[in-house]
């Protein structure tokens, strides 16, 4: 048995961040980012991503 010292096993478990769109949790390392408006979004995905756009330009178009 070999130990890694480069590699510790982590002590906090990966931190989630809920989908703005499916409000899904996923990790934040995977979430998907948008900084609008000096507030940053989240997504679980660029398919919600995408959902979340096209509505904000629903939203500012009349
Ligand atoms: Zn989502």
């Amino acid at each position: 048995m070999t130990d890694t010292p480069e590699k510790p096993t982590p002590k906090e478990p990966e931190q989630t961040i809920a989908c703005e769109v499916c409000l899904a949790e996923v990790p934040t390392s995977e979430s998907k980012t948008m900084e609008a408006e000096d507030y940053v979004h989240h997504f679980c995905g660029i398919d919600c991503l995408d959902k979340w756009h096209k509505k904000a330009e629903q939203d500012s178009k009349k």
